[in-house]
């Protein structure tokens, strides 16, 4: 027997309860509700576009053994949920998303440095320096230009600029002055502005750390692991080969100093088992870990099949876990409970940009240096026309096999950076994504599903607080 039911209308999925009643997942709200055997078989027989009263009529005709009572009840339960807009909603909101006609920029991304003290492995990005024989740092000039695109472009409700290389500290002088200068620009025209950066920690200091805490500022550290493996992976350029020393020191000087850190470590099959390294992490004081397993086949290192098992069944397993947030995990989770719905994976182009040190405008840090993808320069002007275009042509119906999917909006399509580096297109889904996010989306329903029927509602929330 099948663990899940496809049922086509509406659309739904039948998940198994540890009590009698059926438990609904339906696909256009993220909703799930609990019923009957008599309201389930009311929705399987309600066509769309009926209306209640002509149902009403067929059904006791045709269901001859059901009393008007059980089934004025079952109708008054499926216009509650209706009410809660847990079941019934329309699949023409979904469909129905149109792409923006203006660009809404509400993360820019700034690739501060082509140089890097690392020569990691499996970096996508060449070494950081996107393949330029020359590796450059941004200058001012061209950062500040992209800030002063958030002038017309940003977010008004808020922005977020990142900073990423290569490795962004070694141009530290020019990201703590691209900082101050957009909250001094961007005041009185975003509501908020946060900042991030994406490192290896080697060069933080505490003068650094200080700047940071004074601002709604994360960091994301690329650590892989225990010391053997992350040497093993991020190796130093030059004769010095060992970082992770300097890299946890750069750690501990942004837990001590408060900033909201999250360890980003690349899964591959070298790679330790997660638990040993949530322990690792908790020790030190980690709250937050960013497992992503390496999707790309350009290395020889990532994932194979059962490899990817293997993964996606320790993340589950994690998630009982209450000492570590893992976003991989619990993003799904938080999805879910609040019936998130997107037809997009992200907001390449339009919602979101990269600059490169030259101020090459990309979609996408991953797609940096990548002809095809330029999309214009911060300092003669953006190509707005293909910056929107992104979004129109990758909505989730447009996305091969994804357009029946019933997790599709919440999966929303897999990274198109990733189905790009499998597949040389956006539209074609990463094999290893789709089978990380189908078991993640269904190891997150049937815990909210425990968690909703074994929890009350004040406890509800509290377990959502925390993930
Ligand atoms: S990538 Fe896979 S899981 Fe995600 S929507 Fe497409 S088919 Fe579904
Ligand atoms: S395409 Fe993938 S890597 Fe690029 S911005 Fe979107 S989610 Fe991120």
């Amino acid at each position: 027997m099948k663990r899940y039911e496809i049922i086509h209308f509406p659309e739904y999925r039948k998940f198994t309860s540890d009590r009698k009643s059926n438990i609904i997942f339906d696909v256009t709200t993220s909703g799930i509700s609990e019923i009957d055997d008599l309201t389930l078989e009311i929705l399987q027989k309600w066509l769309i576009d009926e209306d209640e009263d002509a149902f009403r009529t067929r059904f006791l005709v045709e269901s001859d053994d059901v009393p008007e009572t059980m089934l004025d009840s079952s109708l008054r339960l499926i216009s509650e949920h209706e009410e809660y807009g847990s079941l019934l909603q329309s699949r023409e909101i979904t469909w129905g998303y149109v792409p923006p006609d203006e660009l809404d920029i509400g993360v820019l991304t700034l690739n501060l440095s082509e140089r890097c003290q690392l020569a990691c492995k499996y970096c996508f990005a060449g070494g950081g320096s996107y393949g330029s024989e020359m590796p450059v740092n941004m200058t001012q000039k061209v950062a500040f230009a992209a800030i002063d695109l958030l002038k017309k472009h940003g977010r008004k409700s808020g922005v977020n600029i990142g900073f990423f290389g290569g490795e962004p500290l070694l141009n530290w002088q020019v990201m703590k002055s691209t900082v101050e200068y957009a909250e001094i620009e961007l005041a009185g025209i975003v509501d908020a502005i946060s900042f991030n950066m994406t490192t290896n920690g080697i060069a933080i200091t505490e003068e650094i750390a200080e700047f940071i805490s004074q601002r709604a500022f994360s960091v994301m550290f690329s650590i892989d692991g225990s010391e053997e493996i992350h040497n093993e992976l991020r190796p130093a350029r030059g004769e010095r080969k060992c970082t992770w020393g300097d890299t946890m020191r750069g750690l501990e000087i942004c837990l001590k100093a408060n900033i909201p850190t999250t360890v980003r470590p690349t899964i591959t099959p070298q790679s330790e088992s997660l638990s040993e390294m949530v322990d690792l992490f908790v020790k030190y004081g980690v709250k937050s870990i960013n497992f992503q397993p390496l999707c790309s086949i350009e290395t020889n290192m990532s994932l194979n099949h059962s490899e990817l098992q293997a993964f996606t069944k320790q993340l589950c397993e994690l998630s009982e876990r209450k000492d570590i947030h893992i976003p991989l995990v619990e993003g799904f989770k938080r999805r879910i409970h609040s019936r998130y719905m997107s037809v997009w994976h992200c907001g390449l182009g339009s919602g979101g940009i990269v600059i490169s040190p030259s101020g090459n405008v990309y979609p996408c840090h991953r797609f940096v240096g990548e002809r095809q993808f330029e999309s214009g320069n911060v300092l003669n002007g953006l190509n707005v026309e293909k910056l929107l275009g992104y979004r129109r042509d990758l909505h989730i119906k447009d996305i091969k096999g994804c357009r029946s999917c019933w997790m599709r909006y919440l999966c929303t399509g897999s990274c198109y950076a990733e189905n790009n580096d499998e597949n040389q297109e956006l539209k074609t889904p990463n094999s290893n994504r789709c089978y990380i996010n189908k078991t993640l989306i269904v190891n997150s329903i049937e815990w909210l599903l425990k968690l909703y029927q074994h929890t009350e509602n004040d406890g509800v929330a509290q377990e959502i607080a925390r993930v």
